[in-house]
């Protein structure tokens, strides 16, 4: 008899190839060959006996874990499960990794050993979210990709027939004082040997060596990862990098260092400026001999005028630009039109985060703005807060009864939910903070829209600031003004990422408490205005800031005197009600920022990198 384990697929794609296909339970099931499409049949046709199976093998495997216990005294069952087990956000869960972080053993929280933990963009009081992480979560990761490229091959044919010139970044680790790995979900992927181990699979070849992409230091790695897209330019059939932050930064360093690069083309050499071991080893490869001719050629590309379209041109044979434009991302959307010149898709393929990964895209040629996920019912027990009034987005702490959660294959379209995830690595109905709405389904699997994240206001690359994050730090910066009599008198703020990096701008209007005599504002304030403000944003602010350069300096616009109840009459005039009228803490729409772009009387930037340490 076939048991319902031994129908639904879970893949451990260690050997893409020759795909063997293990069920959730990790027992060898079948060899399939490449047929992971039939496999994603089965588990969306199966999706709520799916969902089942693996909160019956998560509570198998974690019932008597500290946590569990706490609250469901050993018991394994489902419906105690759903009863007991409290809806949480990280504060909940924090002293247990924190535990686990400081040597107790990974059984307080889960069944298995946690063998890292991962850093995630979400912060807690300023500190980067860890999230445990066993072994297996690498085999569901690995599953999860493993359908990307039959996902693409289904509407572009020939993607094995040419290489990926995807920009990838592993990012520096730390240790915990046991000795447990800190890393970011990706840097964990790609030194893991389902990343390394995938040589041989054509639709993952990629011009980027591995050792490039392990280079901890991102400005190396990338001059590296652009060197060998262009050498290999006329093989490059897509390009791409996990995040449109990042592809566009590195089309922004190219613009800055297609000098060198093209320098380093004609004469066979690898510039002095990269000093990597693992990476001037893995170089030589791609500069074996001086190429002139090719030299030439992308000298002219870039050497010419505008760098509309230039995708194109530097990559002839391109068919797609792979990144994540959905949510926050889409701010990019037109920079990447742009520079693709409006010819090459830009295709978003999955979505995923540190507690779990999440689903695909299975109709990856549509309009970004047209982008659903469905979600793979094996890869956590997913559960949804309905948000009954639409976008409801300031109770981010409010308790959630038990009985308002709704399940995977339960949602509703049209309807918008907060996630919730249940894993296997020891997170129990844990608050994602991702906001989305149901668009269909495909099976009885959900497809979703990513709406937002929960009260996030600003963001560039990975950071996320929400509105009480931007006011602690403005007050910490308030004082230093009040200190020289000066009152800031109303504030709001702006991603602009028409400069790359992206920099948050604050629009401020201040006045002198002396009126008689106003101390005369100086450059230096509020220059130091802005590095207080910087360094009271949170962790992952600062290092995107301080090491990966991913954002630009803040920059503070001061605006002439009533450029805010300037603000106020346009909203007011725009239907906003008087009586609730708020300053916006975070200016959207083009005409708002158009009228406060024309009150500016001057404008500084932070002076510094703020401090953080790795
Ligand atoms: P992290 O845990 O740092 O990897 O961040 C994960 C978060 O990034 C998710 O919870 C989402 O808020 C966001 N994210 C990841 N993938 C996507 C996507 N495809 N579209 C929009 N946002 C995404």
């Amino acid at each position: 008899m076939v048991t319902l384990s031994s129908r639904l697929p879970f893949r451990n794609n260690i050997d893409c190839n020759s795909a063997f296909v293990y069920n959730m339970d990790d027992t060898k099931l079948d060899c399939k060959g490449n047929d992971v499409l039939q496999e994603l049949e089965t588990l969306t046709v199966n999706a709520k006996e799916a969902q089942e199976f693996i909160l019956t093998k998560i509570l198998e495997r974690n019932q008597a874990t500290e946590y569990l216990s706490k609250f469901m005294n050993g018991s394994r069952n489902i419906s105690a499960f759903k009863r007991l087990v409290p809806v949480v956000t990280y504060d909940k869960v924090q002293q247990y990794i924190l535990r686990i972080a400081t040597g107790e053993d990974s059984s307080i929280l889960c069944g298995e050993q946690i063998v890292e933990l991962l850093r995630s963009s979400g912060t807690s009081q300023g500190e980067p979210r860890l999230m445990p992480s066993i072994l297996k979560d690498l085999d569901r990761r690995t599953y999860l990709y493993s359908l990307i490229m039959p996902i693409m091959s289904k509407y572009i044919s020939g993607l094995d027939k040419g290489k990926a010139m995807y920009l990838l970044f592993a990012k520096a680790e730390t240790l915990t004082n046991s000795g447990m790995p800190v890393r970011s979900v990706l840097t964990s992927y790609y030194k893991s040997p389902h990343f390394l181990h995938r040589k041989h699979d054509l639709y993952n070849n990629y011009t980027s060596p591995d050792e490039v992409i392990l280079c901890p230091d991102s400005q190396q790695s990338m001059y590296c990862q652009l060197l060998c897209g262009l050498v290999e330019r006329q093989h490059v059939l897509r390009i791409g990098a996990v995040f449109a932050s990042a592809f566009l930064r590195s089309i922004s360093f190219l613009e800055h260092h297609w000098c060198d690069l093209v320098n380093d083309i004609r004469i066979g050499q690898l510039n002095p400026s990269i000093t990597s071991p693992a990476c001037r080893l893995a170089m030589l490869d791609f500069l074996a001999s001086p190429n002139p001719e090719l030299a030439d050629q992308v000298e002219a590309i870039c050497s010419c005028g505008s760098w509309k379209g230039i995708l194109g041109r530097l990559w002839p044979n391109v068919k797609y630009i792979e990144a994540v434009l959905t949510g926050t991302m889409a701010q990019y959307i037109p920079m990447l039109e742009f520079y693709g010149g409006g010819g090459i898709p830009l295709v978003c393929t999955m979505y995923a985060s540190s507690e779990s990964y999440f689903g695909v895209n299975l109709r990856p040629l549509c309009s970004p703005a047209d982008v659903s996920y469905t979600i793979l019912p094996n890869m956590a027990y997913f559960e949804f807060i309905p948000l009954e009034d639409g976008l409801r987005l300031t109770d981010h702490e409010e308790m959630v009864e038990n009985d308002r959660l709704v399940g995977l294959v339960d949602v509703k379209v049209g309807c918008y939910y907060e996630l919730v995830v249940t894993t296997f690595s020891g997170l129990y109905r844990y608050r994602v903070g991702d906001v989305l709405q149901v668009t269909g389904f495909y099976n009885q699997a959900p497809q979703f829209k990513f709406i937002c994240r929960r009260n996030v206001i600003l963001s560039i690359d990975t950071d996320k600031t929400n509105e009480e994050d931007l006011h602690n730090s403005i007050t910490a910066a308030k004082k230093i003004l009040e200190n020289r009599n000066y009152l800031l008198l109303e504030y709001t703020s702006y991603t602009d990422t028409s400069t790359v990096p992206g920099h948050y701008v604050l629009f401020w209007e201040i006045k002198s408490t002396h009126d008689e005599s106003p101390t005369p504002l100086d450059c230096q304030l509020l220059e130091s205005c802005c590095a207080a403000i910087e360094e009271s944003l949170d962790y992952v602010y600062r290092r995107c800031r301080a090491h990966e350069k991913s954002i630009g300096p803040l920059e503070i616009r001061l605006v002439e005197a009533g450029a805010f109840d300037a603000l106020m009459d346009l909203l007011v005039s725009h239907g906003s009600s008087i009586n609730q009228y708020k300053t916006l803490r975070c200016i959207e729409s083009g005409l708002a920022l158009k009228l406060l772009n024309s009150k500016v009387i001057a404008c500084f930037f932070s002076p510094r990198d703020p401090e953080c340490s790795l």
